[in-house]
């Protein structure tokens, strides 16, 4: 195994976390429904439900909080923020957003009324939840078009976030005026947290240039895919990580960003174009009554300066191989343990293939799921499920959508635990695997009509 990179960092700050009995959590999950997602965040050791907003700021971002300029319009901050996304991203125009399905709200409807076809559809690598929810919101249509190479977990592929290309352009052609825009999910979350290579950015970009289809990034973990790209393809072997973002963002025409990924910031998100300036006044006309004034969007000025500074922290190269050799160190503890898991591990987290290991439990039972609850149960550890329940039904027919993969998140946050943690982790998930043939699938108590994971309420079959 390669040398673990320790972290690049000492810690100045430290936050108690507390330890339950296996009865603690017993109680705890049964009073939360069995979803993870509604237990009180008390009752969890180590928590993996999520990378978003959960990262650790830096001495430099607590003291950019104290330069915040809260002035209503033409924060000093917002000029900061807007000036750091022309240099980073070359982007002429920036609205600040509370986060990135803010910047999703604003955007999507402006998109969908510019599409000259009768039935808009966006054309992503894989549509994160909530932004399949906005297209979804804005009349449109939802379609993934992800290279089948990322359904196979136990193969190792460097590129399982890309676009299947043949695919793609087959859809182009079928759908003509339909295609509102292709969405470019970097990296690609709900694959896995796995990259997209220069060479299928570049051409998704082309193709759509070739039929006027615009290009949206959604940019979440753009550093992270820099990071890969650089790690992965020979061709920029010894390029700079700043360099790479250009060159990515250079093959979109505007960007939507949750912040509180790879912008190391707990609350904030982007919208920004490239030169489109059309489109960039008419966004900005829906930012006012739905995110705030243009320049500030649903963020203190306070919020504005930590993102400004956070944006270049995480371009850091030593941040940025600890990062992601964090991730990579627990997925090789895992795979040693015999836990099937995605390979190559991703940017942000580890996905755990529920279907591999719980081979017994149906689809319709939610066995990844069902893992996350076994996995608290035992240790503490809250993780978070990527497959059926996730998936939902179809809004037409009712029906479960089959879901190609069942798999179960270990989303670690920035700057947070350390690597005694994931050992920590590792130890309860391996744990559980021995016990892997007597958990049970769950059913539902309630069932939410929309974004159903986040408030359904469950119970063992
Ligand atoms: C988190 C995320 C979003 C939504 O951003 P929020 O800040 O949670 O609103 C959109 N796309 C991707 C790829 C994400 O990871």
């Amino acid at each position: 195994m390669a040398r673990r990179i320790p972290e690049p960092f000492r810690i100045k700050m430290v936050e108690t976390i507390r330890q339950t009995t296996a009865e603690d959590r017993r109680h705890a999950l049964r009073e939360a429904g069995w979803n993870p997602f509604l237990l009180k965040a008390e009752d969890v050791y180590i928590d993996l439900l999520t990378d978003s907003g959960t990262g650790a700021m830096s001495d430099r971002q607590w003291a950019g909080l104290m330069m915040g300029d809260e002035a209503y319009a033409g924060s000093r901050n917002f000029h900061h923020l807007a000036d750091t996304v022309r240099e980073v991203f070359g982007y002429a125009h920036t609205i600040p957003t509370h986060q990135g399905r803010g910047a999703e709200q604003i955007l999507f409807p402006e998109l969908v009324k510019r599409c000259r076809g009768q039935r808009p559809v966006f054309l992503s690598n894989y549509h994160f939840d909530t932004t399949k929810a906005h297209v979804e919101l804005a009349g449109a249509r939802a379609v993934n078009v992800l290279t089948p190479q990322a359904l196979d977990t136990g193969t190792a592929y460097d590129w399982k976030g890309d676009f299947d290309l043949p695919r793609l352009r087959e859809i182009v052609a079928a759908e003509g005026d339909n295609v509102a825009a292709v969405i470019i999910t970097i990296t690609c979350n709900s694959a896995g947290g796995q990259p997209v290579s220069m060479g299928n950015i570049r051409a998704v970009s082309e193709l759509a240039r070739e039929h006027g289809i615009p290009v949206v990034i959604d940019a979440a973990r753009f550093a992270e895919n820099a990071w890969f790209i650089r790690q992965r393809d020979p061709a920029y072997a010894g390029a700079s990580i700043a360099s790479i973002v250009r060159e990515m963002f250079d093959c979109g025409d505007m960007f939507t960003m949750s912040a509180k990924k790879d912008g190391l910031v707990n609350i904030g998100g982007l919208c920004c174009f490239k030169d489109d300036e059309a489109l960039f006044r008419a966004v900005q006309v829906n930012c006012v009554p739905m995110e705030g004034f243009v320049t500030y969007g649903g963020l203190a000025g306070r919020d504005m300066e930590a993102l400004a500074i956070g944006l270049k922290e995480g371009l850091d190269d030593a941040f940025l191989s600890y990062r992601i050799g964090q991730v990579a160190y627990l997925g090789e503890r895992l795979r040693e343990g015999g836990v099937p898991i995605q390979t190559p591990t991703g940017g942000h987290a580890v996905f755990v293939d529920a279907r591999l290991l719980l081979p017994h439990i149906p689809a319709e039972q939610f066995p990844a799921h069902a893992l996350a609850c076994e996995l608290y149960l035992e240790g503490g550890v809250r993780a978070v499920e990527i497959g059926s329940l996730l998936l939902g039904r179809n809004p037409q027919t009712g029906k479960q959508e089959p879901s190609p993969f069942e798999l179960m998140r270990l989303t670690i946050p920035r700057r947070v635990y350390t690597n005694d943690h994931m050992d920590y982790i590792a130890d309860c998930l391996i744990e559980v695997k021995k016990r892997a043939g007597a958990v049970r699938g769950l059913t539902f108590e309630y069932e939410p009509p929309i974004l159903r994971h986040f408030m359904a309420r469950l119970r063992p079959v």
